[in-house]
């Protein structure tokens, strides 16, 4: 009888949730004798017996794959039979440790789920019960290699039982490093918010009655702190609201099961697997008008983040209180979450009125993440815990390199080998504890990837953290990459195309390298060069905060622009009633002396003008919010779009506003509702982006068109334009992997400067 064998290696997330033992079992029930073994980042595998045998492995390999492994790089080679006896795990080769080596976290699988609900069960109702399928990794690692000694489950001993299981390789805990029991895991207890312990026989117990009590309770979660209350009680959330000074911003809500996701958002099958996947993002979806929810959960936006519990304790705390949950992070706004358990008690006692506390330390700080659903896949818009540090798979090898970057939103990205490393979500680097974070996340994953680093990119921006940082990022070189190159260059990143193809940069601002701001932004793709090949006609913004914040002000430069001073101030007087004439002259004054106004090109400037007009945003409370309510009024049965025109100067295409703007004033004046006008207004943007992108393809010869920018995080937009892609046969590229906002601009720089470096 002939044997032959295999030799398979498997790269991307396939360490740390269960992948050996997975191949141990398939191969014993082929029939098959041979080995498994980690190296950094890969599992390597000999298979040998029978060619029958081992097509049927090669099968069940693919059809039994551990629900949270993501294999990014699949090689099987025929080698020579070696005459092994059994199956072995082989002891893990450990030079050249990796970050690589660690998993991102991953969602309570459903056998654990089983085992927390039987009564006979050890575990039963134990709230840090997991396996090699699920349970903590990233968020509990100090250091490396990935063993129990370097988590912070290091001060747990495991029992005698623990230890039978994680040695055994036929069990589901063979070798799970965070393995726990109540005999020898982690606690949870109850304090009040002075710091005084609570007595609390059944701590979730005690606090489901104090969530349905309509107090806010802090949660010490897997990435760090969370804030819940009763998400169908207004008065708790309005407390809540208020407390953590956040007026109007959306919350997610934990759902008990997707029974309930469904009676409060329009969800289909695709959305269901990804509320189920094993990374158990938040997915804002379209939100039922009859749904149980509080209005101020969601302050009039007709979206909700949902997401189903990710850990056991939030399972349990879920099932307890038996209704949808606010889980919003543990911080004052636009700090960083709270992960210390002294830390949350001091940070957050003015916020919570209970703290539900644990003994196992949270060691890297993540936030949860957020995804939109965009066809049948995942579309990021916050890209943290569940998906870091899951490596970005790259077309090549190239030398190490780091992205820097932008200043909101941000994130860095190393890249190593053939692999990409993004950061988790840190913040708006404006706030100097959200500087503190960044850099010791970017320490971490350095001195984890052994990077040494041939180059670092920066944005172009003089005045951004990371322009000063890039001199103490520990790089030779630095390359500065204008903002939505940067932007396009992630999304060659994660598609891994090369050849020609047109782009489309749509987004809030970016330093534009003639000076302006940018953002809204046509180019062209050509052998991995970027070139600018149209933009929006530049218009006056007022400069600062002011004109985030108060999006009436791009609003009145641009129908200043339109019409003149005089009649813009008649109009401002009636599209405008809460601002002061006194403002509106202001301003005026300003635009007209040039004071502190800079020329842009911004698209997402142009729908906060849009919101402001429509009566719908003219003042913000937080960043996002006018072209979320924008897009939010979206009629579905309204038509009609405002004329627009294109013109080609120096070889660059220019699309004109003046006529969107004026369409825009005069529905506005006439008082046609709101929801007409935002469609008008999405569906000329879109037309305009399908006219340039289809002007430019025709002449350049590219079939294929990108999108990315901020502003495509706006579902509408990016769907009609989608569709109209296609019908022009050009081939969208999308973002799937990282963010269309400025939480993906890393890995573009980081791309740029590797594509730099290789090339000499
Ligand atoms: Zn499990
Ligand atoms: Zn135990
Ligand atoms: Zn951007």
């Amino acid at each position: 009888m002939g044997r032959s064998a295999l030799e398979i290696t498997a790269r991307g997330v396939v360490q740390g949730v269960g992948f050996r033992p997975f191949v141990h079992r398939i191969a014993v029930r082929c029939g098959l004798a041979g080995w498994v073994a980690n190296t950094p980042g890969t599992v390597v595998l000999h298979v040998e017996g029978p060619a029958a045998a081992l097509s049927r492995f090669r099968a069940l390999f693919s059809s039994e794959l551990p629900p949270a492994a993501r294999v990014t790089r699949f090689r099987v080679r025929k080698v020579r039979p070696t005459g092994e006896k059994g199956f072995a795990i082989r002891p893990s080769l450990r030079e050249g440790i990796a970050l690589s080596t660690i998993p991102p976290d991953i969602a309570t699988c459903q056998e654990c789920l089983a085992e927390l609900a039987e009564p006979e069960n050890r575990r039963h109702r134990y709230p840090f019960t997991n396996c090699t399928n699920c349970g903590p990794r990233f968020t509990i690692v100090a250091s490396l290699p990935y063993d129990r000694d370097r988590t912070s489950m290091a001060p747990f001993p495991m029992c005698r039982t623990c230890r039978k299981e994680y040695e055994d390789p036929l069990d589901r805990r063979f070798h799970a490093e965070p393995v726990a029991c109540p005999a020898c895991g982690p606690r949870l207890f109850v304090r009040a918010p002075d710091g005084a312990r609570v007595a609390a026989p059944d701590p979730v117990e005690t606090a489901a009655a104090a969530l349905l009590s309509g107090t806010i309770v802090a949660i010490r979660g897997l990435g760090g702190f969370q804030l819940a209350c009763d998400a169908t009680n207004e008065d708790a959330v309005r407390l809540l609201r208020d407390r953590k000074r956040r007026e109007e911003k959306p919350f997610a809500v934990m759902f008990p099961d997707l029974e309930s996701v469904r009676a409060a958002a329009r969800i289909t099958k695709a959305d269901e697997a990804i509320l189920l996947a094993p990374e158990a993002p938040i997915l804002l979806a379209p939100s039922r008008p009859s749904s149980a929810l509080a209005p101020a959960v969601s302050m009039g936006l007709r979206t909700v983040g949902a997401f189903l519990p990710y850990t056991p304790l939030h399972r349990l705390l879920a099932e307890r209180a038996g209704r949808p949950l606010v889980m919003t992070s543990g911080n004052v706004t636009d700090e960083p979450i709270a992960i210390g358990n002294e830390e949350a008690l001091s940070r957050l006692r003015e916020i919570a009125d209970l703290f539900l506390l644990h003994d196992r330390e949270v060691l890297q700080r993540s936030d949860d993440s957020v995804v939109r659903r965009v066809g049948s896949r995942i579309y990021p818009l916050r890209r943290a815990r569940g998906f870091v540090p899951a490596p970005v798979a790259l077309p090549r090898a190239f030398p190490d390199v780091v992205g820097l970057g932008g200043e909101l939103k941000a994130t860095f990205c190393f890249v190593k080998g053939d692999a990409s490393y993004l950061s988790q979500h840190l913040g708006d680097l404006e706030q100097p504890p959200v500087r503190e974070f960044y850099e010791e996340a970017y320490r971490f994953f350095r001195e984890f990837l052994d990077a040494r680093l041939s180059a670092a990119c920066r944005d172009l921006h003089p005045a951004y953290f990371t322009t000063t940082f890039a001199e103490r990022s520990g790089a030779d070189r630095i390359f500065a990459l204008q903002h939505h190159k940067a932007h396009v260059y992630s999304v060659l990143a994660e598609t891994g195309f090369s050849g020609k193809a047109v782009a489309v940069a749509f987004d809030g601002t970016g330093y534009g390298e003639d000076g302006a701001i940018w953002g809204g932004e046509f180019f062209t793709v050509e052998g991995m060069e970027v070139t600018r090949a149209g933009h929006l006609v530049y218009f006056p913004l007022p400069g600062g905060d002011a004109a985030v914040r108060e999006p009436w002000r791009t609003a009145l430069s641009l129908l200043r622009e339109t019409f003149g001073r005089e009649e813009a101030e008649g109009m401002a007087g009636r599209l405008f009633p809460g601002i002061p004439p006194g403002s509106v002259r202001l301003l005026l004054d300003g635009l007209e002396k040039q004071i502190n106004v800079v020329p842009t090109s911004s698209a997402g400037r142009l729908f906060d003008a849009a919101s402001a007009i429509s009566g719908l945003c003219p003042r913000a409370s937080f960043e996002g919010q006018a072209p979320m309510r924008l897009e939010g009024a979206v009629s579905r049965t309204s038509r009609g779009t405002y004329p627009f025109t294109l013109s080609g100067e120096n070889g660059e295409l220019t699309v004109h506003w003046k006529e969107i703007v004026a369409g825009l004033a005069s529905d506005a004046m006439r008082r046609v509702p709101a929801g007409t006008i935002a469609r008008r207004f999405h569906d000329t943007l879109g037309e305009a982006i399908l006219s340039a992108a289809s002007r430019l393809a025709e002449t350049s010869g590219a079939r294929h068109a990108i999108l990315s920018g901020g502003v495509f995080q706006n579902a509408t937009l990016l769907s009609s334009v989608l569709s109209g892609l296609r019908k022009r046969r050009l081939t969208p590229l999308i973002h799937r992997l990282v963010p269309a906002n400025d939480g993906g601009i890393s890995l573009g720089q980081a791309y740029y400067a590797a594509l730099r470096v290789a090339g000499g």
